[in-house]
C-alpha cells in the first residue's frame, strides 16, 4: 500500500479576495457561504478534499482587519490567527492587482512564520491586460519570499487543478485526519444557520445591519420533513424592521432561498421558520460571543 499524505492548508487574506470562494470550489461543494461584503465568513471552517492517496484540510479563516475596536472584529482576528499555528501551508490569496493596505497588512502578520507561504492571485478573470500579471508578481515577490505563485480564477474553475496538485507536493506523510466521506468539520445545523446569514447577506446588500448573527434553536427531522427554527439576532429595532420588510417580504424571500439551500444540502424536505429578534448590544460583549460560539474552546 502506498502511503498516505494528510496536511492542512489555511488560506489566509484581507476580507472580499474571494478566500471562502476557493475553498468551495477546491472542495466542489458549498461549504463556506461567500458574498461581496466583508465579514461573510466569521468562523474558523474546514474544508475537507479526499484522493486516492491524500487528503487537504483547508482551513477557511475570516478576513483579517486591521481595526481591531470592536469585540467582534477582534475575536475575528484572533480566529483568523490561530488558524496559522500548525499548518502545513499558508496561501496568502490576494485580488489579482488590487493591492492595497489591508494586504501589506496580513503580508506583515505572516512575517517571520516558518511554514510555507503561497501566494494565490484569485479573480484573474478581471484582468484585461493579462500582461500586467508577471511585473506585480516581481513586484510582490520583492517584499517577501513565497513558496510557490498560482494565478488562479476561483470563480471561472481556472487552475485550481494546478494548485491542488502544488499543495498536495507540500503534505507531509500521515494518516487521514478526516474520514474519507467527510466535506467538513462543521455540524449541519452549523452549516444551515450559515446559508440563512448567507441569504440575508444577498438580501440586504448595503442595508446589512453589520451586527447580525444566526442561531438555529430547532431541529427535528421528521419521518418526511425536516423541521428547522431559527432566530436572526440585531441590535436595533429600526435592523429587524429592515430584516422582515414590508408586509414580511423580504424575510420570506430569505426564508425561501436558505430552505431551497439546505433542501440541497440534507437532501430532505424542510420547513423553515426564521424569527427576528432584537439583541443589544452583543457584538460589544465577547461573553455573548462566547456563548454563541464565536470563540473556540
Ligand atoms: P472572502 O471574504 O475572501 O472569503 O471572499 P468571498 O469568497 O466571500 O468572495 C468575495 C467576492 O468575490 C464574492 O462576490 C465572490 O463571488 C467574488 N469572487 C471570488 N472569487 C472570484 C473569482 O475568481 N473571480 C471573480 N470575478 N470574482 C470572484
Ligand atoms: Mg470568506
Amino acid at each position: 500500500m502506498t502511503a498516505t499524505r494528510c496536511g492542512v492548508v489555511a488560506f489566509i487574506g484581507r476580507p472580499n479576495v474571494g478566500k471562502s470562494t476557493l475553498m468551495n470550489h477546491l472542495i466542489g461543494q458549498k461549504i463556506s457561504i461567500t458574498s461581496r461584503r466583508p465579514q461573510t465568513t466569521r468562523h474558523r471552517i474546514h474544508g475537507i478534499l479526499t484522493r486516492d492517496n491524500y487528503q487537504i484540510v483547508i482551513a477557511d479563516t475570516p478576513g483579517i482587519q486591521e481595526e481591531e475596536q470592536r469585540a467582534l472584529n477582534k475575536v475575528m482576528n484572533q480566529t483568523a490567527y490561530q488558524a496559522l499555528a500548525g499548518v502545513d501551508v499558508i496561501c496568502f490569496t490576494v485580488d489579482a492587482l488590487k493591492w492595497n493596505q489591508g494586504d501589506e497588512y496580513v503580508l506583515s502578520l505572516l512575517e517571520g512564520l516558518q511554514v510555507p507561504v503561497f501566494l494565490v492571485l484569485n479573480k484573474i478573470d478581471t484582468l484585461d491586460e493579462k500582461n500586467q500579471l508577471l511585473p506585480h508578481i516581481a513586484r510582490l515577490q520583492e517584499k517577501r519570499e513565497f513558496a510557490e505563485v498560482v494565478p488562479v480564477s476561483a470563480l471561472g474553475g481556472h487552475n485550481l487543478d494546478a494548485l491542488e496538485a502544488t499543495l498536495q507536493g507540500y503534505l507531509p506523510e500521515g494518516p487521514f485526519l478526516y474520514d474519507e466521506d467527510d466535506i467538513t468539520d462543521r455540524n449541519l445545523r452549523f452549516l444551515a444557520a450559515e446559508m440563512i446569514r448567507e441569504k440575508i447577506f444577498r438580501q440586504l446588500g448595503d442595508e446589512l445591519p453589520h451586527q447580525m448573527t444566526v442561531e438555529v434553536e430547532l431541529w427535528e427531522d421528521g419521518p418526511r420533513v425536516t423541521h428547522i427554527a431559527a432566530s436572526i439576532l440585531v441590535e436595533r429595532p429600526g435592523q429587524k424592521k429592515i430584516l422582515i420588510g414590508t408586509n414580511g417580504e423580504r424575510i420570506k424571500k430569505i426564508g425561501i432561498d436558505a430552505r431551497k439551500e439546505i433542501e440541497q444540502l440534507i437532501g430532505r424536505k424542510v420547513m423553515l421558520r426564521l424569527w427576528v429578534r432584537v439583541r443589544r448590544g452583543w457584538s460589544d460583549d465577547e461573553r455573548a460571543l462566547r456563548s454563541l460560539g464565536y470563540v473556540d474552546n
